[in-house]
């Protein structure tokens, strides 16, 4: 086994083994561009490091072998005395992982050889700067030393010199830190700054090593799902230098806008510095454009080379540079991050430019992208005045009336304002007060916190850990960092894409992307809809390769229309309880608390003809697509009125000895059906199974709205579906009952009627016994909502707010089940059923109705276990279809 390869010899497909920057390296190298020669210790090694707590033995000699051969090829070893060759020492996982070790620079300088460098390069001052830089970052991520010693210093330095920029320190100035900095180094550690290059380099190969297993390192792993076991490269790399003086410099650049997509000049660059000093923004950079009349050679070239990397990588790159007199190095590439609506543009004008195909450009957007450009944004013309800036944590625009507390969110929005919750951080509590809030804000807080989960679970804007704000809830107020104070009630408006916080109101401009979806924009070609084109062709292509098919949970006319402008092929869930909600809602209690047959059958008379006209509208709006219409399915206690405030009233008219008698047999009624666990109690079949009437009274809404749809030469195609079956005799009771009354309606209206029959699965046991299920069901949806709800034991509405918080910090999960479905466990089950399901009835209709129908990492695995639709929420469906067609290219 070969632990260490020379740039020459590695390649852009060598990730796992190199890295992604020494792979890129050695992809550049072996393009003939000007690399600074160097080599990539393997993330193999690294490995057997990590596992053995020492290096493999061969390793060693192998640097060594490989060292001597830089050496040879640059005519200097080593931190030599009179002529030292110098190296960085970088790391680099095969994803780029903030929270491991960066990079060490100058490696190999050491008291002698600072005044070698000095006298090669004729500079004293560029030496010693470099020789502080090595103390300084070798102290802090190989030796431990807290970072700031090292900054006070040099700020000292500044100070006594009274002077603002690190330029303005002179050798001498130089000399005086590097005193210093020894000084920090071995007072913090014990021990001196090692003089010995090799040691220098062994040391920073082991720390790069050792940063694997940061605790830093080890949370973004876990939240990001990446493997822990994949351990780090660590490349060698010859030094050039940046920091010679004028005509030397160091930048930054892209191949073209990650922003607009547009190509162009677009980056930065720094004269006289060094590598870091361009990201840390020490000093003002200039952009890159301005090169060309610094140094027209070099422009000139690394015009050339960014047009060789965009053809030989087929997408965005960026990359680092470093220009050493007048010399042109390149220091690093990748295929570069991008804001969403480039990631379309660019996608569209690589196929333009031959560059990629379809099924490639496919591949170059995502879901998440889509659902970004969905949002409303603030209009990027308005006049705004920004009072602070947070954490991005879930997208969107929200405007209102700064309140601090829960209680006074509720009231306010009840009242009809619109407000933004704003919180130093939330906890369970808030829970009302951010449901009722436009947005919510909070001071304090990462990505993970309880707003941002919160909020990114419903779908509401987050701006946290704005830590310039200072909140006062006593007070009511917050203050700004410059001191001005926003009031209870003043207006604010919050960018969760950005994490820009505002006073005021800034007006909000619908999403160019949803006008289009809308059919309100058309993908036209001026330049404010050249997003929209791009998105309209990748929607198209992802429309044509797709095998999923796309439905939407919609329980009335118009959120199907809307669905339908969306792109959806029929509804996979249509929710009747929502049709018995408001003035419906005391018909189903009535039919709940009846005592007698003649009751029950009045109220069910009453709701029968508000049904039909519910589905007639349905089957119209999705005419010729499938109607998938689930039978009554609510937790009963939401039909119930509330038993304290029902106890309450009959104690009330008890001690004023006034009548009372129907609260009396109300509330005896509900103490009768009171349940501890709602959720797992009388719902879904089990309700229909025990109330006479009510799921027939359903059915035939559904068949005599299907038959009356047929007579105004509709098309409708209503599927039934009944919810919670656990067992294949329930299924079969229902489907009996059924299959009656459809004959009925059939032979009363002389209509021929097809309606399917099927159920959800969605409890473990249903999904167990699917074969059996099957036997019974026309079709299958997995209502994975329900279903990770059992299998994991908890329930949705309480979990999120309460240990989920923690469970994520802790890197439990990555993400809520309840957004991305546990293939493991939940995914297991839904994999069985569908082979049970299809070995009983080969043609059977398999879906998935429930959030994860919209969430693209759960398409991709419903595309993969073989399932027929997806069906989400109507403001989904193009995320869905995109995926889906993603998944299947
Ligand atoms: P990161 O992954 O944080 O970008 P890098 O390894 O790319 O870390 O290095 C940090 C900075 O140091 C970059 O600006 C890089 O260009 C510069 N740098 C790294 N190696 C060298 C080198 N051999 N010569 C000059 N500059 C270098
Ligand atoms: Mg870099
Ligand atoms: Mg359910």
């Amino acid at each position: 086994q070969k632990f260490v390869y020379d740039f020459t010899e590695g390649n852009r497909d060598l990730k796992d083994l190199l890295g992604g920057k020494g792979a890129n390296l050695a992809e550049m190298t072996n393009l003939g561009l000007p690399v600074p020669p160097g080599f990539t210790i393997t993330t193999e090694a690294c490995k057997v490091y990590l596992e053995s707590g020492s290096e493999p033995v061969e390793l060693r000699d192998e640097v060594t072998a490989h060292l001597d051969a830089l050496e040879r090829q640059m005519g200097k070893k080593l931190g030599q005395a009179d002529d030292p060759l110098l190296v960085s020492v970088r790391s680099g996982a095969k994803f780029s992982m903030p929270g491991m070790m960066d990079t060490v620079l100058n490696i190999g300088l050491s008291d002698e050889s600072v005044t070698g460098l000095a006298r090669q390069a004729d500079n004293d001052r560029f030496a010693w700067d470099s020789y502080r830089r090595l103390i300084q970052m070798f102290g802090k991520t190989v030796l431990g030393v807290d970072g700031e010693l090292f900054e006070e210093a040099l700020d000292e330095a500044k100070a006594a010199k009274k002077v603002a920029s690190d330029t303005d320190l002179d050798a001498a100035d130089l000399k005086k830190v590097v005193k210093h900095f020894k000084k920090i180094v071995k007072a913090q550690t014990g021990r001196d700054f090692p003089q010995d290059p090799r040691e220098q380099m062994d040391l920073a190969i082991e720390a790069v090593f050792n940063s694997w297993n940061t605790d830093r390192a080890k949370l973004y792993r876990r939240q990001e799902r990446i493997p822990g076991d994949l351990g780090t490269a660590v490349n060698v790399c010859s030094m050039v230098f940046g920091n010679l003086g004028p005509d030397s410099g160091t930048g930054v650049a892209f191949t073209r806008d990650p922003a607009s997509g547009h190509q162009g000049v677009y980056g930065d660059y720094l004269q006289n510095a060094q590598g870091e000093d361009v990201v840390a923004g020490i000093r003002n950079t200039v952009p890159l454009a301005d090169l060309e009349s610094i140094d027209k050679k070099s422009y000139d070239q690394l015009m050339h080379i960014m047009e060789t990397l965009e053809t030989h990588y087929k997408d965005l790159c960026d990359i680092e540079f470093t220009i050493e007199r007048g010399q042109l190095w390149m220091l690093q590439t990748r295929v570069g991050k991008r804001t969403a609506g480039a990631a379309f543009r660019i996608a569209t004008q690589l196929v333009d430019q031959g560059l990629i195909d379809e099924a490639e450009a496919l591949q170059r957007v995502t879901g998440a992208q889509l659902a970004q450009l969905m949002f409303p944004k603030f209009d990027e013309n308005a006049k705004v005045e920004q009072i602070g800036r947070g954490i991005a944590a879930s997208p969107g625009a929200a405007v209102g009336k700064a309140v601090f507390d829960s209680y006074t969110a509720v009231k306010w929005s009840r009242s009809g304002e619109k407000v933004i919750l704003i919180r130093r951080e939330t906890n369970p509590d808030d829970l009302d007060g951010m449901i009722a809030a436009e947005g919510i804000l909070t001071s304090r807080g990462g990505k993970t916190s309880h707003a941002a989960v919160v909020a990114r679970g419903m779908g509401k804007t987050c701006v946290c850990g704005a830590e310039e704000l200072e909140v006062d809830t006593k007070r009511r107020r917050m203050t700004t960092a410059d001191g001005q104070v926003v009031e209870e009630g003043d207006v604010v408006s919050i960018d969760g894409s950005t994490g820009k916080v505002y006073l005021g109101e800034v007006p909000v401009v619908p999403s160019p992307v949803v006008e289009y979806f809308e059919g309100r924009m058309h993908a036209g070609a001026d330049d404010a809809d050249e997003l929209v084109a791009a998105v309209h062709r990748i929607m198209a292509y992802a429309d044509r390769v797709r095998r999923l098919r796309v439905r939407a949970n919609a329980d009335n006319a118009e959120d199907a229309s809307r669905a339908r402008r969306f792109g959806a092929q029929g509804i996979g869930l249509c929710r009747t309880e929502h049709m018995f909600l408001g003035e419906r809602r005391q018909y189903v209690e009535r039919l709940i608390l009846a005592d007698t047959d003649a009751e029950r059958e009045e109220s069910l008379k009453a709701l029968l003809p508000l049904q039909k006209q519910d589905f007639i509208e349905l089957f119209e709006a999705m005419d010729g697509l499938p109607v998938t219409v689930r039978l009554l399915d609510p937790p009963l206690h939401e039909f119930l009125p509330d038993i304290t405030e029902l106890s309450v009233r009959v104690a009330l008219a008890e001690s004023r000895k006034e009548p009372h008698e129907n609260d009396l047999r109300l509330l005896q009624a509900v103490h009768r059906l009171h349940e501890q666990n709602p959720m797992l109690g009388l719902r879904g079949v089990r309700l229909g199974l025990v109330i006479p009437g009510l799921f027939t009274m359903q059915v035939r809404a559904i068949a005599e709205a299907a038959a009356h749809r047929i007579d105004a030469k509709g098309d409708p195609r209503a599927e039934i579906m009944i919810p919670l079956v656990g067992t294949v005799q329930e299924l079969e009771i229902v489907r009996e009952e059924a299959e009656q009354v459809i004959a009925e309606v059939r032979a009363q209206t002389g209509v021929e009627l097809k309606l399917a029959l099927g159920t959800m699965i969605e409890l473990p046991r249903a999904a167990v016994t699917a074969g059996q299920i099957a036997e019974a069901a026309e079709f299958f949806s997995f209502g994975t909502n329900d279903l990770t709800q059992t299998v994991w034991g908890f329930s949705r509405d309480d979990v999120e707010a309460s240990f989920f918080t923690a469970y994520l910090e802790k890197g439990i999960f990555g993400v809520s089940p309840f957004e991305t479905i546990d293939k493991d466990g939940v995914g297991a089950l839904v994999r069985s059923a569908v082979q049970a399901g299809r070995a009983t009835r080969p043609d059977i209709k398999l879906g998935v109705c429930g959030e994860h129908g919209g969430d693209p990492e759960s398409v991709h695995f419903f595309h993969e276990v073989g399932l027929d639709y997806v069906s989400c929420s109507p403001f989904r469906i193009p995320v869905a279809r995109l995926e889906a067609g993603r998944a299947a290219s």
